[in-house]
């Protein structure tokens, strides 16, 4: 393996090898919402060689998101941040294939976007989309990572189908619209989910390598 080799470092990992690169480089990772854990989470999954990611987000990228959602520029504010992230990640790593979902996800199109792939991210900002991720996962076997930030605090757990407890073994009924405190209202530092983005992308690489994950709810206050 010459030293030049972009992954050198990381097949050096004892936990990883060769082999590991391989798996990863065969793997496919969906991220769903690319605000500020879908683009730290993307990035360190990028540049580790997942080589098929999908990126999915409705929103476009305003003034107020470039405070902690990383790879995003000035130039890019007005433009969809699913387009502009496959862009930026693809100047990152040209061997990853990128593809980018300008759409909410919702109940007619999450079997259609999130049934074929390897392992679901969770970067989004409301329990909603959280269940109908976790009904695709439990439906069709597939592995997803719940994260969530708030001002100086996040969380984040695997959650595993027919193996670890579920988001609904967790909190069975779907909370009030409105009733839980978002970043808009209660703000956010822009460390905590660039943390909790990249504990995301650790268990993501553990999941797929079939090492031994984290089952708990990781709870962390900067
Ligand atoms: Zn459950």
């Amino acid at each position: 393996m010459p030293a030049n080799n972009r992954y050198s470092r990381q097949i050096i990992l004892p936990q990883i090898q060769k082999q590991g690169q391989e798996i990863l480089k065969n793997s496919t990772v969906i991220i769903v919402g690319c605000g500020a854990l879908g683009t730290n989470s993307a990035n360190s999954l990028t540049r580790a060689g997942i080589e098929h990611l999908t990126v999915i987000d409705r929103d476009i990228i305003e003034l107020h998101n470039l405070q902690r959602q990383n790879l995003y520029t000035e130039k890019d504010i007005g433009r969809p941040k699913a387009t502009i992230l496959k862009k930026k990640l693809h100047d990152i790593n040209s061997e990853v294939t990128i593809t980018a979902i300008v759409d909410d996800l919702n109940p007619k199109n999450s079997e259609k976007f999130l049934s074929s792939c390897d392992l679901i991210l969770d970067g989004t900002d409301n329990m909603h989309t959280r269940y109908l991720i976790n009904d695709i996962s439990i439906k069709h076997n597939i592995p997803w990572i719940y994260a969530g930030v708030i001002q100086t605090y996040g969380m984040t757990m695997n959650i595993i189908p027919h193996q670890t407890p579920c988001l609904c073994c967790y909190t069975p009924t779907l909370p009030e619209p409105g009733s839980l405190p978002t970043c808009a209202t209660a703000g956010v530092l822009n460390t905590i989910p660039a943390i909790i983005a990249n504990i995301q992308a650790t268990e993501t690489l553990k999941i797929l390598l079939n090492k031994e994950f984290s089952t708990d709810l990781i709870i962390y206050d900067i």
